[in-house]
């Protein structure tokens, strides 16, 4: 499990979720995510409602960085 840190756009909620495996495609500018993105008052996200904080960004980097 990866628990990746997020900010919904909408609510301005701060939440940690688990994102499962995460899966890096160099034809694709996104990384995928095995499970959905959900905030604890709102539910289930899209990638585009949400935005990777400062410590999500850098774990999400410490991963990409394991993988290859
Ligand atoms: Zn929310």
């Amino acid at each position: 499990m990866t628990d990746l840190n997020f900010r919904y756009r909408k609510c301005k909620k701060y939440f940690n979720c688990d994102v499962g495996k995460i899966t890096f495609l160099i034809e694709r500018e996104r990384p995928h995510f095995e499970k959905n993105i959900v905030c604890p008052k709102c539910g289930i996200l899209s990638m585009d409602d949400v935005e990777l904080t400062e410590p999500g960004q850098t774990r999400l980097a410490a991963v990409y960085m394991s993988e290859i």
